[in-house]
Formats: C-alpha cells, sequence, structure tokens
C-alpha cells in the first residue's frame, strides 16, 4: 500500500514464467501487436505511436521529454510537486530552458496561472502530472490545459505514471499530445516496461528533429524500426516485462477501463472515509482527491517514520513518507491496481490505527468509527 510498486496480479506473475523466445521470434512479434493495441485502449487513444519503453517510467518521461525537447525549446514544468522537478531536470539535459508555472506542493495547477505563464513565455512545451504521487494530488481541467497549450502551438506531455489505469484519463478526447507511464503502480506489474504514447504531431516534431535525441538509447526514432513496421534490432527488448505488460493489461481490458477507474473511487474512497472517521485529515482538498494516492497528514506529536516502521515489522505493511516538502508532515497510502481491494483497506486501517495508538503519544483516533465509516463508504 505504498506509492509503488503494488502488488502485482497472479497471473502477472504467472506470465512472467513463460519461458523466453527471441525478440524477433514472430510469436513475440505478434505479442508486440497485442500490447501496442491493449495500450490504446489504456490510454483511450488511436495514436499509432503507442508503446512500451524499457525501462522504469522514469524511461518513458525521459523519452517523452527528451525527444520533444530540441536544444533551444522552451518547456514549462509545474512547481508542485516531485516530479515536475524531474521533468525540469530531463528537460535541461535536453538543452532546453525550463520556465515554471507555480502551485503550492498538495494543490493541482490553475489554468489562469497556466495562461499567464503562455502568455509570458511561449513555451513550446507544456509538461504537467496528471497524478502528482508525492502530494495525493489529481490535476482537474486537463482539456482546458491542452486548449491553452495549442492555442499558442505548444505541445502537452502528461505525466500519467498514478494513473494510468486506475484513475480516469483519456488521452485523445482531452487532447493530450504525449502520455507516458509506468507499469507498477496502478497497472500492478513489476517495473520494466512503460508505456508511451504520442500523436501524429508529436511523433513528427520528433523525427523532423534537426540534432538528433541526446539518448540512442531512448530516440524515438531509432525505436520506431523496432516498434514500428519494420520491427528490426535496436536493442533487446525486455522479453519477460512485455509477458508481464502484456498480462497486466489484459486484466485491465476484462476488467473494463471504466470500471476500473471506478473500482479505485470506490475502494480508495472507502479508505478515504475511514482515515477521516478516525480523526486524521487527507493532505489535498476533496475536489483534488487522487484515490491512487492518498497523502494522510500526520498528526502533531507524532514520529511518520516510527509508524511505518511498526507497520512494516508488526503487520507486513508498507506505506511511505513524504518527499521534499511534504517530508515529515504526510503518509502516502497507495490504493492501486490489484492492491485496490475491500480487505486492503480494512487491514491498512485497523493497522494503521494501532500504529499510531503504540507511539506513546498524547494522540488518539478512533479505530471503531474508522472501520465503520468504512464499512458504509464500501455499501456493506
Ligand atoms: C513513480 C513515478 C515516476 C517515476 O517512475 P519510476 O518507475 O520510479 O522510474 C514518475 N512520475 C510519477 C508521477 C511517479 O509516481
Amino acid at each position: 500500500m505504498g506509492p509503488g510498486p503494488s502488488d502485482v496480479h497472479p497471473r502477472v506473475l504467472r506470465a512472467m514464467s513463460t519461458p523466453l523466445v527471441g525478440h524477433l521470434d514472430p510469436s513475440f512479434v505478434e505479442m508486440m501487436d497485442e500490447v501496442q493495441d491493449l495500450l490504446r485502449y489504456a490510454f483511450r487513444t488511436e495514436n499509432k505511436w503507442t508503446i512500451p519503453v524499457s525501462g522504469t517510467g522514469s524511461a518513458s518521461m525521459e523519452a517523452a521529454v527528451g525527444n520533444l525537447v530540441r536544444p533551444g525549446d522552451t518547456m514549462l514544468v509545474p512547481t508542485n510537486g516531485y516530479f515536475g522537478g524531474r521533468m525540469e531536470s530531463m528537460a535541461e539535459r535536453a538543452g532546453g530552458e525550463v520556465v515554471h508555472v507555480d502551485a503550492p506542493w498538495g494543490e493541482p495547477l490553475d489554468p489562469a496561472d497556466v495562461a499567464d505563464a503562455f502568455d509570458e513565455h511561449q513555451p513550446d512545451v507544456f509538461g504537467f502530472v496528471h497524478a502528482e504521487t508525492s502530494t495525493g494530488v489529481l490535476q482537474p481541467d486537463v482539456p482546458e490545459l491542452t486548449s491553452i497549450a495549442h492555442e499558442h502551438d505548444a505541445l502537452v506531455v502528461a505525466d500519467t505514471v498514478t494513473s494510468l489505469g486506475g484513475v480516469e484519463f483519456r488521452a485523445d478526447e482531452w487532447d493530450v499530445d504525449v502520455a507516458y507511464s509506468g507499469p507498477q503502480k496502478c497497472l500492478s506489474c513489476p517495473p520494466g516496461a512503460s508505456p508511451l504514447t504520442l500523436n501524429d504531431e508529436a511523433m513528427s516534431r520528433v523525427l523532423d528533429r534537426e540534432e538528433p535525441a541526446r539518448s540512442w538509447y531512448l530516440d524515438l526514432s531509432l525505436l520506431e524500426g523496432y516498434w514500428g513496421s519494420d520491427r528490426s534490432y535496436h536493442h533487446t527488448a525486455p522479453i519477460t516485462n512485455v509477458y508481464a505488460l502484456r498480462e497486466a493489461l489484459r486484466l485491465v481490458a476484462e476488467e473494463g477501463i471504466e470500471e476500473r477507474w471506478a473500482r479505485h473511487r470506490h475502494v480508495a474512497g472507502a479508505l478515504k472515509a475511514g482515515v477521516e472517521a478516525m480523526g486524521l485529515e487527507m493532505n489535498a482538498a476533496d475536489e483534488f482527491w487522487l484515490p491512487s494516492l492518498n497523502a494522510v497528514r500526520v498528526p502533531d506529536g507524532i514520529d511518520d517514520g516510527a509508524v511505518i516502521d511498526y507497520l512494516l515489522d508488526r503487520y507486513d505493511l508498507e506505506i511511505a513518507g513524504g518527499l521534499g516538502d511534504l517530508s515529515g508532515a504526510v503518509w502516502r497510502i497507495g490504493c492501486m491496481g490489484h492492491s485496490a481491494r475491500p480487505k486492503n483497506v480494512s487491514y491498512l486501517l485497523s493497522s494503521l490505527a494501532d500504529a499510531i495508538d503504540a507511539q506513546d503519544a498524547s494522540v488518539s483516533v478512533d479505530a471503531d468509527a474508522g472501520m465503520e465509516a468504512m464499512q458504509t463508504a464500501l455499501g456493506e
């Protein structure tokens, strides 16, 4: 129940014990098509350029930023969380200049601020984080943000690492040019092959670059040769991770993407109701609550790390502390993919209540009220 990796579904673990074939084996080539189709389904897109990038979410992130940002380009990035900062580092390494749209950690971007930043800086690329894992904030108003960017002829990159397969995201309908994700969050798959999708406009900007992308490994104009129509060798695909991703995406398709979004809202909603009824406070306002990552404020007088250690030692249960500006101030409780189940929420609430009570501080929580609120929210 941390910020990822989430629990892996048994079917995905089983798929990972499938014997290897070559990365150009006809059966593997067929599987690549299938994975691409399933990724399009999860991203809600028709984009031809939809692939798993070899590596973790940061690899698909760097593939997006490092290919789109050309030397001298300006990229607009957010300051309201940890991962906007990582976008900034990647854009700088790509030779870009970075400008900011500000919002405090724990709040989403305001479209009016984004519009002001566009008027002031005229960026070529705009990146935002749809589901900020460091703060538990979901960015609303995505179509509004993309239309501001497109009025200024900029391309939009969305970080959907903690939303894909868990929280509503619609690449085509919302006009997002590029979106990247990771497999080990709401897709409940081990890290290693990370979703990326680009529309034609974004891909033509990449293919028209005068100077090649600085990373050879992540150069999408070269990867095109393997994941595009040629299917010729670029690097050896992480075969086992592709098996795993395929199975994880099949589980998404079997459940139905909208049903899966609804399950995350329902189950994490019970978690949130339980935490609040116990007397704890969520970090994000209700309107921006992110079901897949619940940031809960650490009560005064409680040592966040001691509770985290207690949960791991006594209950074999993982949650995480805060990052950056929220270090020591929040616990981050994931509710992702296969982990988003009522029994996990019930276990978490009772264990967390015990862990806080065991801290010998003046703080006490109402465990019974928490369990009752959870059951009501689950409709039991
Ligand atoms: C986890 C995460 C990443 C980075 O993914 P890794 O798999 O750790 O490389 C990027 N963005 C967000 C929002 C994340 O939560």
